[in-house]
């Protein structure tokens, strides 16, 4: 999946490696309540645009808010017209006996990058059915990314389950969702350096906000959650997500960016390109786009330059 003649570039693009899309409806979002009564809108390409260019963001990845195919179908017809938008993370019927009827409809499209499953809503031990490890190996074949999206406490089923898909590529979203607002960083910790040393695993930096308590939170009190992962999976394996629009509820899209390059100050540029936007290029397969990217800002600075 490495490829390094693109990798040489990779300080030259940013990618928002997790951000949604929604039209609202209260039947079908019954998940946001009346404590995020903000989210109870519709959050287009027309709305994410603007906070790209915030940010000075050249692509993002879309990932799946609703549990149907018809969201996988949505996702891709926009990110279809929307060149900002270089992949989307998806939802089929993972553990149902025809998944892989569904998986044959859609794996051929390139801006299909990877699937999701809402793990975290899901009694503990769901990792551990059969019906869902086989849809894993179907995923495995067909050459697509996995994304965790699971609570602190399903770490240990999800050691299980990576470790019986050793060659899938995996991407944990939202750092595992730590007990950020009720300052607990313990086990979470050691569970998550236990994760990591599952090489086919990365990590996005993204969600911290939420699980902070978007109200009342610090850069200081998510910091050491930062730590944590930066220490545990290394820049090679750490990306950025915003979870727009989910973070707007207690932080401005550039500022998530502008806390991040905060902590990832004391690195190198090319650790720093990696969590940029590197690591998310590379295990989502968007080097094509981003090299483009990295192109034309290139050919932008040097026309300045004259
Ligand atoms: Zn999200």
């Amino acid at each position: 999946m490495q490829n390094d003649k693109v990798d040489a570039n990779v300080d030259s693009f940013r990618i928002d490696a997790h951000h949604h899309l929604w039209r609202y409806s209260a039947e079908e979002y019954g998940w946001i309540d009346d404590t995020m009564q903000p989210l109870k809108q519709d959050f287009l390409a027309s709305e994410l645009l603007p906070a790209l260019i915030s940010a000075h963001v050249d692509g993002a990845v879309a990932v799946q808010a609703r549990q149907t195919i018809a969201e996988t179908e949505w996702l891709l017809a926009i990110a279809q017209t929307t060149p900002s938008i270089w992949g989307v993370v998806g939802w089929l019927p993972i553990s149902s006996p025809d998944f892989r009827s569904h998986l044959d409809l859609f794996s051929g499209d390139p801006l299909l990058k990877g699937l999701r499953h809402v793990v975290q809503a899901e009694a503990e031990g769901f990792l551990d059915q059969k019906e869902f490890d086989d849809g894993i190996s179907a995923i495995e074949g067909a050459g697509l990314v996995y994304d965790i999206l699971i609570l602190e406490s399903q770490l240990a089923e999800t050691m299980r389950f990576v470790d019986r898909h050793p060659k899938q590529s995996f991407v944990l979203d939202h750092i595992a969702k730590p007990r950020i607002a009720d300052d607990e960083i313990e086990p979470w910790g050691s569970r998550i350096r236990e994760l990591s040393l599952r090489p086919n695993v990365v990590c996005k930096v993204s969600g911290m906000v939420t699980e902070a308590d978007p109200h009342h939170w610090t850069p200081a009190k998510l910091q050491p959650y930062f730590d944590v992962v930066l220490d545990a999976f290394g820049p090679q394996r750490l990306m950025t997500g915003t979870d727009w629009p989910v973070l707007t509820l207690g932080c401005e899209y550039s500022q998530w960016w502008g806390i991040v390059e905060d902590w990832i100050s004391p690195l190198t540029p090319d650790e720093r390109a990696q969590i940029l936007g590197g690591t998310a290029a590379r295990v989502y397969g968007l080097q094509a786009r981003a090299a483009d990217a990295a192109q034309s800002e290139k050919q932008i600075s040097q026309g300045e330059s004259i």
